[in-house]
């Protein structure tokens, strides 16, 4: 088959990794890549979110599938958009429809899918500039910490959470009255705190049957000891150790089944991963948000541990057969610890030359933000690349990661050390 897979960061490198090791896979395009997808595949000069220049492409190489990374084309409608198209509706697209894709575009749709199905979630409400004096006084209600979610995609910085109450009301203010994040916060959720741990469950849908995935957790913040500025994600382990037997079936039992049920019932189309923040308090698991893609860099765990072919996994799902595979996993631990440019997620320099990376000894380094300039290998974003081990347990993996790590340099390279101490 000829693939595309649109995206260029350490999952979209992670899934490349694994779909060119199927014999399924004889060409595989990434839209735009970086320069650890332009080692393995062909890498593209195409927007993820550019339809048009991607159905131009997709006739002229004959693609097959296509497989989508990010969330911004899933909510802007690449599904819908290849479905109406004449020329393009036979050829699958592995992603939710646009309707599916507003679990993550919405928040407000979110908790009102999450409460029609009676899954779990925090209490809430949602207000508009309209309403805002109401948000005041549903604030008033709550106990701190107070959550304020924009209802719109924020790049991963929509979500407030405020000790107190007076800032709580200014912030809800800034939101709705000044646009502090633009269009996204003219809905804004506020939800009642739940103190727990947090974990991710990630799922594989045709729409009818589905697969969970392995756990992971990541680490959100810059600084050691989970201190500092949220980023996209500074590392991850898979399995988490604390998710046990009887939590998962939690999970999937009042989370997992009644989610894809519900799809079924509102006919929403899903083709693709759901990815599922949860939060267990007491051993409860309680949903606080959807995402319609995979998480990044749990992925760089995640997909390593599968052992089952990736691309045998989205036909199934194209052809809604996902019953008739079995999930093969990795007995393995796999960790991830990700290389950032110095200064990140606040203001950095890009363009500087990694090197170190053919010393690499028993880990696989994804590429993240990468590209290629004049044969360097330079960087090209906050999250540069990521180092993912496999050992017999966390600690081992981690331990092989750091000393890959410590072969590879770039000026004002930084990365976390603690990854997987919490867990120890
Ligand atoms: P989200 O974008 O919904 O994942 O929110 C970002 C982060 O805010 C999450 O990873 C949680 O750490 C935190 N968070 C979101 N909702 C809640 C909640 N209801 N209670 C406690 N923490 C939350």
């Amino acid at each position: 088959m000829t693939i595309l897979l649109l995206g260029s960061g350490g999952r979209e490198h992670a899934f490349a990794w694994k779909m060119i090791q199927s014999p399924l896979c004889d060409t595989l395009f990434v839209a735009p890549g970086n320069a650890g997808t332009a080692a393995i595949a062909n890498n593209i000069d195409i927007s993820p979110t550019d339809f048009d220049a991607i159905k131009a492409f997709v006739l002229q190489e004959k693609v097959e599938m296509v497989v989508v990374g990010p969330e911004d084309p899933l909510v802007k409608g690449i599904y819908d958009f290849f479905l109406n198209d004449g020329e393009l509706k036979h050829i699958p697209v592995i992603g939710p429809s646009k309707i599916g894709a507003q679990l993550e575009g919405s928040k407000e749709f979110a908790k009102e899918f999450l409460i029609k199905h009676n899954i779990p979630t925090a209490a809430y409400d949602s207000f508009t500039a309209e309403t805002v004096e109401k948000g005041c006084e549903f604030l008033e209600t709550l106990q701190p910490p107070y959550v304020l979610k924009a209802d719109g995609l924020a790049a991963g910085k929509g979500v407030l959470i405020i000790q107190d109450l007076a800032e709580a009301k200014e912030e809800l203010r800034n939101m709705l009255v000044h646009q502090k994040f633009g269009d996204a916060s003219s809905k804004v959720v506020i939800e009642e705190f739940l103190d727990g741990i947090e974990l991710s469950c990630f799922v594989l849908t045709d729409g009818k049957n589905y697969k969970i995935l392995p756990t992971a957790k990541d680490y959100k913040r810059i600084g050691e000891g989970d201190t500092g500025l949220n980023t996209g994600g500074m590392g991850a382990v898979s399995p988490v150790p604390y998710v046990d037997a009887i939590l998962m079936e939690k999970i999937e039992t009042r989370i997992v089944k009644p989610t894809i049920d519900g799809f079924q019932k509102d006919g929403i189309p899903y083709k693709g991963f759901v990815f599922i923040g949860l939060i267990n308090v007491n051993n409860e698991p309680i949903v606080i948000e959807y995402n319609v893609r995979m998480g990044d860099p749990e992925t760089e765990v995640v997909v390593p541990r599968l052992k089952t072919d990736l691309v045998e996994l989205f036909l199934a799902v194209a052809n809604e057969k996902l019953d008739e595979i079995t999930l093969e996993v990795d007995e393995r631990s796999a960790t991830t610890i990700m290389v950032v440019s110095g200064g990140y997620p606040e203001d950095f320099e890009k363009g500087k030359v990694i090197s170190g990376l053919e010393n690499i000894q028993d880990s696989i380094v994804f590429h993240a933000g990468t590209k290629l300039d004049n044969g360097n290998i330079v960087s090209n974003g906050g999250r540069v690349l990521t180092v993912t081990s496999y050992g017999n347990d966390f600690e081992e993996a981690i331990k092989k990661s750091y000393q890959n790590i410590d072969k590879l340099n770039f000026d004002k390279m930084y990365f976390r050390k603690d990854i997987g101490n919490d867990l120890k």
